[in-house]
């Protein structure tokens, strides 16, 4: 047996243990130093945006494409596995268009670049309408805007419910014998100069899952343990799936991953009814504010996304999440009428100088996985990762 521990457990954490407990030969452990889904992962909307992304090609396009088409499948079998319903909405996400802010020939580049996006879309097998003004109208009379010229309607695209989504895989995985540690907090991975013991567990032999010792030529380093408030924990593979707190970690291996965070505020508005036609209730977002059915007429609405001025504190910014709600109300009037039910922040984990996410090997370690800094859609790549790190270990391929 390998043993692979992941360090955090919201969603990118969750979902590699539970795509990994499919794999046979491995023994898993997930530590948290608190519940599932309280981070960033607990603050998110939920909102998937694979096929309306301006990614087209390349591994941004392709993780994208993963995730999209394996929640399909995922969700009905983490409802089969576990008797939790998690919320999917399956019914799409429309972008709202502007008018032309300065001139007509910008307004027509944003046609064509959609137009362009359309055609891309169609030869790699997914649907993007394009809808005019009266279209709009008609399937979404809840949008009454002025400025709002059109939309583009994404039908493959979807949302979910990112806790509940979190917590199903947790108990799916915990049904294939994975083992969770809530409540312990990783001090640290400790490095290693010899090569890793093989005997553990009676192995004399390298598993085929560890791994590879070759790879590095023998200059990078291995872990052996993680030191945890609750004391240390061996493993062949580490994975860091931790957010926020991977920066720490891995800054104590001389190797700092710089992730820092950037503040979302949103909302929850209680309307009790629906906006426009009950049965076709999709996301609508538009100026990067998402509205998100969640049932029975209730919405989330958000977010913001407001930057640390000072060193890492974001004091959450009133007026912002204000502004969200006045921009929600100005594209669906009838929003105005709605009581808040509660609003809340959460901190995205974004890597600094470099794209979001990191996947991949922690430089000069054999055996230490990235799986961090997953900004502002770590619920959309939640499933790519997850194989993406399969793939590290089960085909050592990097
Ligand atoms: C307001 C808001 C809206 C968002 N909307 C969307 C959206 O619509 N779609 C989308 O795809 N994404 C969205 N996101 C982004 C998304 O929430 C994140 O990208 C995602 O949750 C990251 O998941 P994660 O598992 O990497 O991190 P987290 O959920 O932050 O989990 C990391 C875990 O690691 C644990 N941890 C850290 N350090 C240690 C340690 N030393 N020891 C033990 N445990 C540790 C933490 O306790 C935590 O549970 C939104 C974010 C916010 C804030």
């Amino acid at each position: 047996m390998s043993h692979v521990v992941i360090i955090g457990c919201g969603v990118v954490g969750a979902t590699i243990a539970y795509e990994l407990s499919k794999v046979k030969g491995l023994e898993i452990t997930v530590v948290d130093r608190q519940p599932p889904a309280l981070a960033s992962t607990g603050a998110a909307l939920g909102v998937l945006m694979g096929i309306i992304s301006q990614k087209t090609k390349g591994k941004a396009w392709q993780m994208r494409q993963n995730s999209i088409q394996r929640y399909e499948t995922l969700i009905p079998e983490l409802e089969t596995i576990t008797g939790r319903k998690i919320l999917f909405n399956r019914q799409g996400i429309i972008m709202l268009l502007p008018e032309p802010s300065t001139s007509c020939s910008e307004g027509d580049a944003g046609i064509l670049q959609w137009e362009k996006l359309q055609e891309i879309r169609e030869s790699q097998g997914f649907s993007l309408e394009i809808w005019d003004k009266a279209k709009l109208k008609q399937i979404c009379p809840q949008v009454d805007n002025d400025k709002i010229v059109g939309a583009v309607y994404s039908r493959c695209d979807r949302q979910v419910d990112p806790t509940a989504l979190t917590l199903a895989l947790v108990d799916a995985a915990q049904h294939h014998g994975v083992s969770f540690k809530f409540g312990v907090q990783v001090l640290g991975i400790e490095p290693h100069p010899l090569p890793p013991p093989l005997s553990r567990g009676g192995d004399t032999e390298p598993h085929s899952l560890s791994p590879s010792h070759e790879r590095g030529g023998g200059a990078e380093k291995y872990c052996y343990q993680l030191e945890t408030t609750e004391g240390k924990i061996a493993a062949d593979w580490f994975v860091v799936a931790a957010g926020l707190g991977s920066s720490l970690l891995t800054a104590q291996l001389q190797q700092m991953i710089d992730i820092r965070p950037v503040l979302g505020q949103a909302l929850h508005l209680r309307l009790g009814y629906s906006l426009g036609n009950p049965d076709f209730q999709p996301v609508i977002t538009g100026d990067d504010v998402h509205i998100v059915p969640v049932g029975a007429g209730d919405y989330w609405i958000g977010a913001t996304v407001e930057f640390p001025s000072n060193k890492d504190e974001i004091p959450p910014n009133k007026e912002l999440l204000e502004s969200v709600r006045q921009q929600a109300i100005a594209f669906c009037p009838d929003l105005a009428k709605a009581t808040t039910i509660r609003t809340w922040s959460g901190l995205r984990p974004r890597p600094e100088g470099r794209p979001a996410p990191v996947i991949g090997k922690l430089p000069g370690y054999n055996n230490i996985l990235l799986a961090t800094g997953h900004y502002r859609n770590g619920v959309l790549l939640a499933p790519a990762t997850a194989d993406a790190i399969r793939e590290m270990i089960v085909h050592n391929d990097f």
